[in-house]
């Protein structure tokens, strides 16, 4: 492990995040209280088959996979994205420190929708073993395609902005959606009382958004994948829950004393402290994302280290949550809205990459049949389909928080056990890498 011990941080401009605690992001209301009727549209809204909240990975991917759909591809989308557009041009000697680990699911979705090939591929960093081991007993397990069989990726590490902007090139290949942003959602209600005149639409249960721009928006269905705090999930008076895990993440971008890997079969690294894990993952080159996540007292003291060593941390609430249902009349939620996980996994950016293909499957699907996209009967099959999968991983990410997060006594012994018996059966290490990496 020497050898990857980081010497050097390549950035110094970390941003603070700061997220709000679980209890202020549920939304108390699980009436539809929110949803009241909206009487006072002075001006006709603009009718959508589709309005997605939110232009991360999550909503981005969702788009265009509708629009690159022959079935979908007429469908008329908005999408509504709070933060400017930023052109992203990265320096060669620079990442950023937002890294997220692909699985190869996630990467073959990408593909299938035509963005992995608008990736820059020379800030990309596939690894193929995974070493884990307990910073308590020294247990250890490495993860690693055996000779003769030649390695396969495990994950594939980039930068977040790499991910959104192959989306945008492959969306303006498409035929557009409508874009409105910057534009944040100011209010979300249902459409006024159906008309007595007969030949004019009911759009009584559809969602009405106005946007702090000024338009309002009529949408036949609503996707939520605006994050961690997401305004519709409110709106949809759908509850989440989960309990904050009182940890605070520093993710820096490092420079490794050396390469000891070749650029093909590199490793990812974690580590569980006591304290919480810490993770070394590969980017191009020497260098690595650190994500170490661990109490606050001590993050503050990261932070405070020499500039050198580390010239910055990002203070992030690091939580588990999960909303009660994906789905309601009209709206549906994937990504950060539906369910937040602990960064450990690192398969938060993945849970939506798989939200987004399913969701857009069934309207695919809705479409093709001639039903409502938006009608919860639709809806309820997304549901089906992710709720179950989403909530398995977030459990398991979530046990294995708390086993780690022990740092004397007799679950370490036991930890460190299962650890070495895991190491040394191939078929269940096959089974862990096959779950590590989506397939
Ligand atoms: C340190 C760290 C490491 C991680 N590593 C990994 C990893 O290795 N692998 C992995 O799979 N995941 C990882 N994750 C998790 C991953 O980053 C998130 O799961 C993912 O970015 C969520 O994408 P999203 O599109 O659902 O939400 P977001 O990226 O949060 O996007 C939501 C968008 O909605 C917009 N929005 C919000 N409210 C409004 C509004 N009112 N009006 C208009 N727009 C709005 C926001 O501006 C934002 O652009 C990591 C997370 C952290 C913190």
């Amino acid at each position: 492990m020497s050898l990857l011990r980081p010497t050097t941080c390549l950035r110094c401009d970390l941003r603070l995040l700061s997220l709000p605690s679980i209890s202020s992001r549920r939304s108390p209301q699980r009436t539809p209280r929110r949803r009241t009727y909206a009487t006072l549209h002075n001006t006709s809204p603009e009718i959508f088959d589709v309005v997605c909240v939110g232009g991360g990975p999550a909503g981005l991917s969702l788009v265009t996979a509708l629009k690159a759909s022959p079935a979908t591809a007429r469908l008329k989308i908005a999408l509504v994205e709070g933060q400017p557009a930023q052109e992203w041009t990265p320096e060669p000697s620079r990442y950023e420190n937002r890294c997220v680990s692909l699985t190869p699911r996630s990467v073959g979705f990408l593909g299938d929708i035509g963005a992995w090939e608008h990736v820059d591929k020379s800030r990309i960093q596939p690894y193929t073993r995974m070493d884990v081991w307990d910073g308590v007993s020294d247990a250890h397990i490495s993860f690693s395609d055996p000779p003769p069989t030649s390695p396969s990726t495990i994950a594939t590490m980039l930068e977040n902005a790499n991910i959104t902007t192959a989306l945008h090139r492959r969306l303006s290949t498409l035929s557009p959606p409508t874009l409105f942003q910057p534009a944040k959602v100011a209010s979300i209600s249902l459409g006024p009382p159906p008309s007595p005149d007969p030949t004019s639409l009911d759009l009584s249960s559809w969602p009405h958004l106005t946007l702090n721009t000024g338009p309002t928006l009529a949408a036949r269905l609503l996707v939520g994948a605006d994050g961690a705090n997401s305004p519709v999930r409110t709106f949809a008076g759908i509850e989440s829950r989960g309990w904050d895990y009182g940890a605070h993440g520093v993710v820096a971008t490092l420079q490794l004393a050396d390469t000891p890997d070749p650029p093909e079969t590199r490793t990812a690294y974690q580590r569980f402290l006591p304290t919480g894990p810490i993770a070394l993952l590969p980017l191009p080159g020497n260098r690595a994302t650190l994500v170490w996540s661990t109490k606050p007292e001590l993050a503050k003291r990261l932070k405070r280290m020499s500039g050198e060593d580390l010239v910055a941390a990002v203070n992030a609430a690091f939580r588990l949550s999960v909303a009660d249902s994906y789905v309601g009349e009209r709206i549906a939620l994937m990504g950060d809205a539906a369910h937040v996980t602990h960064p450990l996994a690192g398969q938060g950016l993945n849970q939506g990459q798989i939200d987004a293909q399913a969701l857009a499957k069934i309207i695919e699907d809705a479409v093709l049949h001639g039903e409502d996209i938006g009608a919860l009967m639709t809806l309820e099959r997304y549901n089906a389909e992710r709720y179950a999968a989403n909530n398995a991983m977030l459990g398991v990410v979530d046990k294995l928080h708390k086993l780690y997060n022990v740092g004397s006594g007799p679950i370490v012994g036991l930890r460190s056990l299962g650890l070495s018996v895991v190491d040394k059966v191939g078929p269940l290490k096959r089974f862990l890498m096959k779950q590590a990496a989506g397939v």
